[in-house]
């Protein structure tokens, strides 16, 4: 039995009488928050030229490029597997995902027509989903796919929760990833769970189930900007076991359940993209009420 007594939370509710709250960022006509979904599904059901194909071995991670334009899928192609994602504008990797405002934006689990922002000053998309064969799934406890609520995982809470050393973490791999770039974990980012089925629990508790994702499932995107992407096959696989199989006593179990990660970059045609004009980041003129030397 699982001791849940650490959350502070209580799962009992009060009624205080209050009027059911609305999102705090909602739709409204022309908002540049939201997708034109015409327009994106245009381009999903464009035809596609396969451009470049990559496979992100179990337990490891990759860095790719993906050109502005473009169309990017990723891929279980041999069953259930975690993805931890991390998003930056190729030629300034200081402008990044940013889970957390596109967690309020949108929601907490991302699907197709929702955006993945980037960090300040730039907010501005990085990509739109055009594509997710798990259709926003949504469970029996409100576990739901891809979501921005957890983060990879890491060495460090490994070593604080169970004193061990293991060195295939998801911000390990991604660390790893990205070297070639020039970047180091410093760059590593709180990421989107591709293929992750997260939820919060009564106590308001982070959860994950085991991933559903078959050979045939991905996850689509359109790149608004020029790219660098980064993903981890996390080593914990599908998450239908515990732990990260670096001692002698799961390593097997975990190898058996941690399997590869497929990329696809596609190209589309220009005439799809008639209209489309790269995104700009607000064009807020203060200072943060900073004033210049006075005279
Ligand atoms: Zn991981």
């Amino acid at each position: 039995m699982v001791d849940t007594a650490a959350s502070s939370q209580t799962a009992e509710k009060t009624t205080y009488g209050l009027p059911k709250p609305i999102p705090a960022y909602y739709p409204h006509p022309g908002s540049k928050l939201y997708a034109d979904k015409e327009f994106y599904d245009k381009i999903a059901n464009s035809k596609k030229t396969l451009v470049k194909e990559y496979r992100c071995p179990p337990r490891s991670g990759i860095a790719f490029q993906v050109p502005a334009k473009s169309v990017f899928r990723l891929t279980t192609p041999e069953g259930p597997q975690v993805l931890d994602l991390n998003i930056w504008n190729l030629h300034n990797p200081r402008e990044r995902f940013w889970a957390a405002r596109t967690r309020q934006l949108h929601s907490a689990h991302v699907s197709t027509y929702d955006r993945l922002w980037s960090n300040l000053p730039y907010l501005r998309p990085l990509v739109t989903i055009t594509g997710d064969s798990l259709n926003a799934r949504h469970d029996e406890w409100g576990g739901r796919a891809h979501d921005t609520l957890g983060t990879r995982c890491d060495p460090y809470v490994d070593k604080l929760i169970s004193g061990e050393d293991n060195d295939l973490h998801c911000h390990s791999n991604l660390t790893r990833a990205i070297l070639p770039y020039g970047l180091t974990e410093f760059d590593v980012h709180d990421v989107l769970n591709v293929f992750q089925i997260t939820g919060l629990t009564e106590n308001d508790q982070y959860f994950m189930e085991a991933c559903p994702a078959t050979k045939d499932d991905y996850f689509e995107m359109f790149a608004e900007q020029d790219l660098l992407v980064a993903i981890s096959a996390c080593p914990g696989g599908d998450l239908s076991q515990w732990g990260w199989g670096e001692t002698d006593d799961n390593a097997q179990t975990m190898t058996d359940c941690c399997r590869p990660l497929g990329v696809e970059i596609y190209s589309i045609e220009e005439e799809v993209l008639e209209g489309w004009t790269a995104p700009e980041c607000p064009q807020y003129k203060g200072n943060h009420g900073l004033k210049g030397p006075s005279s």
